[in-house]
């Protein structure tokens, strides 16, 4: 928090208009899961045995400058060099969250050291029946829990991420956070999922009236045990209590095409360098203001959870927000639990499991 604090403060001070806070460092696309509400992986086999370099990664990261380097993939436990990349990150001092789905996390530990620059930030979208209809992988939840345990054993750092769409059951997830937070993980992180045009279920996307209603009733009478290693802001806003206008360079997305534009969730060109990118985007065509269809629903953290820490360091009434938000966790909401009580059909109870084979490549992949 101080490392973030102290960055945005100096960026404030060089009254630098857009500034990047977490990298956004995609390795690669191949995965080991093959979710139904993802849109990366739908490439074809040439693209996803593609992957960056050690060096083209620490390139992007010294040209970025932002403190924190975000590892979606695609499965980055896949690459075959994601230890060095790795190690030359801590080396940097940046803070990595290594986004895993934890399939591979046992038997990869061996080539990682616990240190305080890298969180594994685990993919569990709720409880096992959930989680494992979410990846489309029976038996997923297991094989994640599992891998935590022995990383949380080792010393690592583990904290959890979560993607909500509809069907999600609240009181589920509530208990989803108890569950977790009794593993012994650091933090949890949510988020709506993204209307992916690509994803192949495409029913379950959350509205943003319906992502608000969803959030309000999970987030609010907050259980004291849960901690977010999120903006508390962020959380706010996801519950309908605050409204912000996209940042996208805040969570700017580097990969085997280059910079992406404008963010992880859209690929709308790409740029060579992370200046390009900065000076080359038309960023006012981007966001729920903008008017662009591909934004209206979008309440994404990529997307939103650096308009929140801006809005932390823009004035004081941001800061003592901030610090109210930090303290006073619980949002007493009588209202809100009544919803806990409205009755929610779970989506994986009216829906079979589709489970969702690897392609034959990104099995050999997997074994090499
Ligand atoms: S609103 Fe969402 S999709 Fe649109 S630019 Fe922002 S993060 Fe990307």
């Amino acid at each position: 928090m101080w490392t973030v604090a102290s960055y945005v403060v100096k960026q404030k001070l060089a009254r630098r208009k857009r500034y990047p806070l977490v990298l956004m460092l995609e390795p690669l696309f191949r995965c080991n899961l093959a979710c139904a509400g993802c849109g990366k992986i739908q490439y074809p086999a040439h693209i996803l045995k593609k992957e960056l370099t050690p060096e083209q990664c620490f390139r992007a990261v010294d040209e970025c400058g932002a403190p924190m380097v975000s590892i979606p993939g695609g499965e980055p436990l896949m690459h075959p060099q994601i230890d060095v990349i790795v190690e030359g990150l801590v080396a940097r001092q940046k803070y990595i969250y290594l986004c895993t789905t934890a399939l591979l996390l046992k038997e990869k530990l061996d080539l990682f050291k616990p240190s305080k620059y890298l969180t594994f930030s685990v993919h569990v979208d709720g409880e096992r029946e959930h989680h494992d209809f979410s990846v489309c992988r029976e038996g997923g939840y297991d094989q994640a829990i599992e891998g935590m345990k022995e990383a949380l054993r080792r010393g690592f750092r583990v904290t959890t991420n979560t993607t909500l769409f509809d069907g999600a059951d609240p009181n589920s997830v509530r208990e989803h956070f108890d569950q977790m937070m009794e593993l012994g993980v650091e933090g949890m992180m949510l988020s709506p999922g993204y209307s992916y045009d690509k994803a192949p279920d495409q029913k379950h996307f959350l509205g943003r009236a319906r992502t608000r209603k969803l959030f309000r009733a999970i987030l609010s009478n907050r259980k004291k045990s849960w901690q977010f290693n999120q903006s508390p802001l962020f959380l706010e806003f996801l519950m309908g209590e605050r409204q912000y206008a996209c940042t996208p360079w805040g969570m700017p997305t580097y990969n085997i095409f280059g910079w992406q534009k404008p963010c992880y969730l859209l690929q709308d060109g790409y740029a060579d360098t992370f200046q390009d990118l900065m000076d080359s985007t038309a960023w006012h065509e981007y966001g729920t203001e903008s008017g662009n269809p591909k934004c209206a629903n979008c309440m994404v953290h990529s997307g939103y959870e650096a308009s929140a820490v801006n809005e932390t360091f823009s004035s004081l009434r941001g800061l003592l927000a901030t610090a109210k938000a930090t303290i006073f966790t619980r949002h007493k909401d009588e209202h809100a639990m009544k919803l806990l009580n409205e009755h929610v059909r779970p989506v994986h109870s009216y829906n079979p499991l589709v489970q969702i084979e690897e392609s034959s490549s990104q099995l050999e992949e997997t074994s090499a």
